[in-house]
């Protein structure tokens, strides 16, 4: 047995369990090792019922006697009493109360290990547990040799399926003792000088502490053996991406040309003056673009910062250059808004603006994906669609990826695909702390815009709850009858789509005829066909549209500077990006602009979203609070983001191990101590790199 070896081939594990292991994605024995315990418990004072003293924690092995729901009317109190003994003189009773579902686990006869609290019965004089941790020893394959489970400081390991954490402990003891160690690839002046122990130390540690290890540091995730994992799981995830980012600097890619012609297209196009934020991020890209070497950009800017239009000049210099630029947004919303502020923008200029989305006939979209391949279009803006087989580039030279955090790393190598080598700029409204960002885009260089177009005035934030919509209403009124427009949101969860359109559906018939008869209110939702929502859309910017009734299609992306009201109905429902992404839609003109969250129930986290979005305005803040609530898995997606899934690290709580990770890994791949300890940590990562994160482009 070596650490590729697959789970299937440990004992212990037949094809059921190998399934159920691989849902998890653990396939080899190396997964399974660095599937750790989440938690630890002292369970070293295994002690005989005799001699059990009030007050302590203590572990105990013993046959159940008896076991039973107490009381005739054992059905409404639901407390389950189990009587154990071990041999002992005395007798240990054991109480669960709303212990109902006991009765089918706990039965007369099994040993068990009890690990909790003894308390001393005031009435009975009986020694008792309340909720002792409990393990079954009895029918399980290691009925006779219970020393992995008591008696010593025990892992706890996260069921997976019917895998208890008992049948992980086994696993993990079976995996241990048929290896004799295995390779540490850390640099080995690196693990001296942090003092890390060696990877089989660490790993033997991490699953079976020894007796005086300390607990609360178990606990804690900073015993020198977990430091010694979260460290090297950081190391090879950053190494990684330092040398992935130096490839892409070295390879052969487009020199565009920055002609008197370009800048002089650049003036004609744009309506208004850049912000200083906004030309620092042009001068970044145009001096990327201009090298001979493929642009990695991130763009982040908050919501209405102006990307768009830098992304529109960086188009111009690509476009002067003879090459066709692709713009890809993840929804048919926003991608439809682009090509229309596209296609206006580049109007003077006699560009040929196209959209390709997953609807409309057949013919048209031959039709399109034709001028795309002779390269008659020169900007192609698309959803999903854009990465399909069948479109294909002329001279595709200048990427655009809107919103990146929808979209994947692996997606964003597809649209790179279609040309040779182009430029790529990825934009994101989700400012992320710098760690974090320089993780999830390590890859990539970064370009901020930290100030908004000039005049805009912050937007002002209120929470109404629904029994006073009325207020709302009035409100609603007020700014129409001044000339403003509004939007009004519904959320869409996602089970029952069909359903919040019936809302939005409903609302919108309510709105148009019983609170606002005189005024126009239009109904904007994803079941509308492409052309029906443009001319929804039009309608809304043309001012003819004054109440905007909408599902979340509208999340990103449009751009109507007169609207300054959105209301968010059942805003307890939406995300905190997703609140700050809508609110984002107003206060893009120069009128003061509000955004009320009409919330109907709230629970304690929706109530901090809500709290967070009336104090604040800035999304970095934002972006935070959401971290914090949601975890980081959550908060990217993990998947979509093409975030690695992490083993054993944790992003939010490792950040100064992922800091250190990250010097250690430049220093290393900057001076590496010999050749020979270069390569073979590379041949290694791309083993690793490619298996776990998907990710196959390393030199
Ligand atoms: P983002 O994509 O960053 O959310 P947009 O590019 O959609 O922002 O721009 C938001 C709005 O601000 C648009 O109406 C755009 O035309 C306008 N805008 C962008 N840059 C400027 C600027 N420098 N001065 C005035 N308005 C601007
Ligand atoms: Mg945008």
């Amino acid at each position: 047995m070596n650490l590729a070896t697959e789970v299937r081939y440990i004992k212990g594990v037949g094809p059921a369990r190998a399934e159920t292991l691989a849902a998890k994605g653990i396939r080899t024995v190396e997964d399974l090792l660095l599937y750790t315990p989440f938690r630890y418990e002292d369970r070293t004072n295994l002690k005989p019922i005799s001699s059990l003293a009030p007050g302590e924690m203590a572990t105990v092995i013993a046959t159940a006697e008896a076991a039973h729901l107490t009381g005739l009317r054992s059905r409404s109190l639901g407390i389950f009493e189990a009587v154990f003994s071990d041999g002992s003189r005395s007798r240990l009773l054991g109480r669960w109360f709303h212990g109902a579902y006991l009765k089918e686990v706990l039965r007369p006869g099994q040993k068990v290990a009890l690990y909790g609290k003894v308390e001393l019965d005031g009435y009975t004089g009986e020694i008792l547990m309340h909720h002792p941790e409990f393990e079954i020893l009895s029918g399980e394959e290691d009925e006779g040799e219970p020393s992995l489970h008591v008696g010593r400081i025990t892992p706890i390991y996260e069921a997976a399926g019917k895998i208890t954490t008992r049948v992980f402990r086994r696993l993990m003891h079976n995996v241990l003792s048929s290896l004799d160690g295995m390779p540490d690839l850390l640099p080995e002046y690196i693990r001296r000088r942090l003092k890390l122990p060696d990877r089989w130390s660490a790993i033997q540690r991490v699953h079976f502490p020894p007796q005086d290890a300390d607990l609360r540091l178990l606990n804690e995730f900073r015993d020198q053996a977990q430091i010694r994992l979260i460290f090297e799981e950081f190391f090879w995830l950053e190494l990684g991406l330092t040398l992935k980012r130096a490839q892409t600097k070295i390879q052969p890619g487009i020199a565009f040309e920055l002609s008197d012609r370009a800048r002089q297209q650049i003036r004609r196009m744009l309506p208004f003056r850049p912000t200083a934020a906004q030309k620092r991020a042009l001068g970044e890209i145009a001096r990327d673009m201009a090298s001979p070497h493929p642009m990695n950009r991130l763009l982040q800017g908050d919501v209405g910062s102006g990307k768009t239009m830098v992304a529109a000049q960086a188009a111009i210099i690509a476009i002067e250059s003879g090459y066709q630029v692709a713009m890809l947004a993840p929804t048919e919303i926003l991608a439809t808004q682009h090509y229309l502020y596209l296609k206006n923008l580049f109007a003077p200029l006699d560009y040929r603006v196209v959209l390709l989305t997953g609807g409309g006939r057949a013919k048209e979209k031959a039709a399109l994906k034709q001028q795309v391949a002779s390269g008659q279009a020169q900007v192609v803006v698309g959803t999903h669609a854009l990465l399909e087989e069948d479109v294909e580039f002329a001279r595709l030279g200048l990427a655009i990826v809107d919103e990146q955090h929808r979209f994947g790393v692996m997606q964003r190598l597809r649209l790179m695909k279609k040309g040779v080598h182009p430029d790529v700029l990825v934009m994101t409204a989700t400012p992320i702390p710098r760690t974090l960002a320089l993780t999830l885009y390590g890859d990539l260089d970064v370009s901020v815009i930290d100030e908004l177009p000039p005049g805009r005035k912050p937007i002002i934030t209120k929470h109404v709850e629904s029994n006073r919509v009325e207020l709302v209403y009035d409100f609603l009124k007020k700014q129409v009858a001044a000339g403003r427009q509004a939007y009004v949101v519904y959320p869409v969860i996602e089970e029952s789509e069909t359903q919040a359109l019936k809302a939005a559906q409903k609302m919108h018939q309510y709105l148009s005829e019983t609170v606002f008869p005189g005024i126009p209110v239009g109904l904007l939702h994803g079941k509308l066909r492409p052309e029906q929502k443009e001319a929804v859309m039009q309608a809304f910017k043309r001012g003819e549209i004054k109440i905007l009734v909408s599902t979340t299609v509208i999340e990103v992306g449009v751009d109507v500077p007169n609207a300054t009201v959105m209301v968010i109905e059942q805003a307890e429902r939406f995300g905190l990006a997703q609140l700050h992404q809508l609110r984002g839609r107003v206060g893009r003109g120069a009128a003061q602009s509000y955004c009320v969250l009409v919330t109907e129930k709230l629970n304690e986290t929706a109530r901090e979203r809500i709290r967070t979005m009336v104090e604040s305005n800035d999304g970095f803040y934002i972006a935070e609070m959401d971290l914090k609530l949601r975890g980081p898995g959550e908060f990217f997606g993990t998947r979509q983001s093409g975030l690695p899934a992490l083993h054993v690290a944790n992003l939010l709580r490792d950040k100064e191990l992922l800091e250190l990770a990250r010097a250690e890994a430049a220093a290393f791949a900057a001076l590496p101590p010999s050749q020979e300890e270069f390569r073979r940590a590379v041949a290694y990562l791309k083993d690793r790199w490619e298996r776990r994160y998907g990710l196959v482009e390393l030199a």
